[in-house]
């Protein structure tokens, strides 16, 4: 039988791995383009429960987050948004939330990507088969379309929790996209392929050959919304010199 202090270590060696799985997701996408510079949030569970998680820190650049920068945050911590290097209320509501609802969402990616989020904000987002590729996603991407705001409060994540439920792949009406996944890497090629998928239904410039009927309609979030979702924009932050 393994001892406490092997238990410790094997412990260890899988969050290291985690993290650096992690922080290089963050790399990846950058590379392809998809993050708001220091908007968005990637997590993963540590614990089997999901109320271990680890979360990109407040206001980093996807650019800059090392292994070593990633939060370890408690949801059972009802301290968490006091602490001096506190997560973005947004994160905390959201992944927080999903992680505990579903701890067999593993990792948790979610961006604003534009082809996605356009996706996203028509009135009828689904995801139809038009070529092969765009098939293999057909039913089965959710959709939440309750969007309420910036995420302050865990009523936002446990209401996108019910959505995904047991599926891989969230479209949050007028808000993004989130994929969940049992590892770093499969979450990374779901996100990849399922961004790609979106592109050909929300080119932000229809062919003039295509009738202004079957052009898109979006769907506005409703007005009470946008206001206080205008009004709560986070400041800048102040970058280190
Ligand atoms: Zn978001």
């Amino acid at each position: 039988m393994a001892t406490a202090a092997q238990r410790n270590g094997r412990d260890g060696e899988a969050e290291r791995e985690l993290r650096v799985d992690l922080a290089a997701a963050f790399r990846l996408a950058v590379e392809h383009d998809w993050h708001e510079s220091v908007g968005n949030h990637f997590s993963a569970a540590l614990s089997p429960d999901g109320k271990r998680f680890l979360i990109n820190p407040k206001w980093v650049h996807f650019s800059r987050i090392r292994a070593s920068d990633l939060l370890a945050l408690d949801g059972n911590d009802p301290e968490t948004m006091k602490r001096p290097d506190a997560p973005d209320p947004s994160s905390w509501c959201i992944h927080g939330a999903i992680h505990a609802a579903l701890p067999q969402a593993r990792v948790l990616l979610h961006l604003h990507p534009p082809y996605a989020t356009a996706l996203a904000s028509l009135a009828d987002p689904t995801l139809l088969p038009i070529d092969q590729n765009s098939a293999r996603y057909y039913n089965r991407v959710s959709v939440d379309l309750s969007y309420g705001g910036f995420a302050e409060a865990m009523a936002e994540g446990e209401r996108l929790a019910r959505a995904l439920g047991n599926g891989r792949r969230l479209l949050m009406g007028n808000h993004g996209v989130l994929i969940a996944a049992p590892t770093v890497a499969r979450r990374s090629r779901t996100s990849i392929t399922s961004s790609a998928r979106a592109a050909p239904w929300c080119s932000p410039t229809p062919p003039a050959s295509r009738s202004p009927s079957s052009r898109p309609r979006w769907r506005s979030a409703p007005r009470n919304i946008g206001r206080p979702t205008s009004r709560g924009a986070s400041p800048r932050p102040s970058w280190p010199r």
